[in-house]
């Protein structure tokens, strides 16, 4: 019987076991930690975002990297596939805003549960072992060098995801593995990441929420612009739209960030919005009339920002200083400063090329018999279930190829 070595009982780890095992396949899994499933636990703050389902176009434009790559992939296994599976399991699921998937119950660990106990019924576990080296012998086996001792397998398959939170065990040890049977890795760059900024008033907005404002960029002259909601943090930006713009910038050279606070509003509407407050409010201060257009905080240090006294009256403000306003509220500069470090990264962008993967196996162009699944691959997408289902589909297309399904 064909000895199979899973390198990492994450995701598509786990994923690719199960149904290899369930084949008939003698099928071991190794990860460092003591428990399967770290990262899986904390996916969706608890709750577990499984997949999405939007249609196929759009599930698409949500690929930041290897959207074509992962197109044969995606058809091979899809998110009404991932869902059918997961109920199949006896897990019930449920659909939320933006076609987003998560358990009924809202515990990640019951997706984790029927992945160990019901779909990997079949596989060894060899947990607390953490894999060094894996080799390849003259006789075409391979040696898998762990902590507790070396073992012989026909194929190996590394799952061991990217190098972000590595406290879960994704500490990049994938693309040293890659490396030695001479795969390309591109560059590592932090994804769906914090941005840090430079600006003076950072830590004064510290735990601000702004809802229905768009974060606009200039990213090596490309135009980016994310509508939505954001939230400042001690050293900058956060939420669902800053975490997407660090996704979407994390290459480029030179970045320019502004926030719009009314983008339902043309500046030709907001400029009349604010000759109506203007006129109503004509005895009161600066700072007074801004805090009916922006959250209380912001207002106390906009004024200052734009470069106006946040004392004048209303009644002496000139033409030209309700334009700078006017301005500063569509086209607030943010003094981008970088992206929060690799770690801090919900997912990792960049890792191993996939032009030297097999789209239709998974199997390196390098090496018969070596499989890389989910995100140690050059592969990553936005926030919604998009990254799990990149893990589901990488591990059901290879464990079709190799055990015929
Ligand atoms: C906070 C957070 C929330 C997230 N929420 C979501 C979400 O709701 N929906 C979504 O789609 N995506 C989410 N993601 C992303 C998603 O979790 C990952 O993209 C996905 O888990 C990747 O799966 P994987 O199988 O490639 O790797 P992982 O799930 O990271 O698994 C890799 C495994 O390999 C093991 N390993 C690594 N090196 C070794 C070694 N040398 N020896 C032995 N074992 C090793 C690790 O211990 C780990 O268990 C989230 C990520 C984070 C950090």
């Amino acid at each position: 019987m064909e000895k199979i070595a899973v390198i990492g009982a994450g995701a598509s780890g786990l994923f690719v076991a199960g149904l290899l095992a369930q084949k008939g396949l003698d099928v071991t899994v190794f990860d460092k930690n003591e428990k399967v499933g770290k990262k899986l636990f904390i996916t969706g703050k608890g709750r577990c975002n499984l997949t999405n389902l939007c249609p196929p176009e759009e599930f698409l434009k949500n690929v930041v990297r290897g959207d074509k790559f992962l197109l044969s992939a995606l058809h091979g296994f899809s998110s009404e596939d991932c869902v059918a599976f997961f109920e199949g399991l006896g897990l019930k699921t449920k659909v939320e805003r933006g076609n987003r998937v998560f358990p009924s119950s809202d515990k990640s660990s019951d997706v984790i549960k029927v992945l160990q106990n019901v779909h990997c019924s079949g596989v060894n576990f060899s947990l607390s072992n953490n894999v060094k080296k894996i080799e390849k012998l003259e006789n075409g086996m391979f040696a898998v060098f762990a902590q507790k001792g070396e073992e012989m397998f026909d194929k190996v398959i590394v799952a061991t995801g990217g190098k972000s939170y590595s406290s879960t065990g994704s500490d990049g040890a994938g693309y040293e593995f890659a490396r030695g049977f001479g795969h390309t890795i591109e560059e590592i760059r932090p994804a769906l990441c914090p941005i840090v900024l430079k600006d003076w008033f950072v830590g004064t907005l510290q735990g601000v929420s702004l809802k229905n404002v768009s974060l606009n960029a200039v990213a090596d002259g490309k135009k980016i612009s994310q509508f939505g909601e954001m939230i400042f943090t001690d050293r900058g930006i956060s939420g669902p739209i800053a975490l997407t713009m660090s996704s979407l910038v994390n290459r480029a050279k030179n970045v320019e960030l502004s926030l719009d606070f009314k983008p339902a509003l043309s500046e030709k509407q907001l400029d009349l919005r604010l000759l109506r407050e203007f006129e109503a409010n004509k005895n009161k201060d600066l700072s007074n009339v801004l805090k009916n257009l922006l959250p209380k905080v912001v207002a106390e240090i906009f004024a200052k920002a734009v470069g106006l006294d946040e004392k004048k009256k209303i009644h002496d403000i000139t033409k030209e200083e309700r334009q700078k306003i006017l301005f500063g509220l569509k086209d607030f500069k943010l003094d981008y400063g970088e992206l929060y470090d690799l770690e801090a990264g919900i997912v990792t962008s960049g890792g191993i090329s996939t032009k030297e993967i097999n789209p239709k196996t998974f199997e390196s162009k390098l090496a018969s018999g070596l499989y890389f699944l989910g995100e140690v691959l050059d592969v990553d997408a936005l926030t919604g279930g998009f990254n799990l289902q990149i893990a589901w589909s990488t591990a059901y297309v290879c464990a079709k190829a190799i055990a015929g399904y």
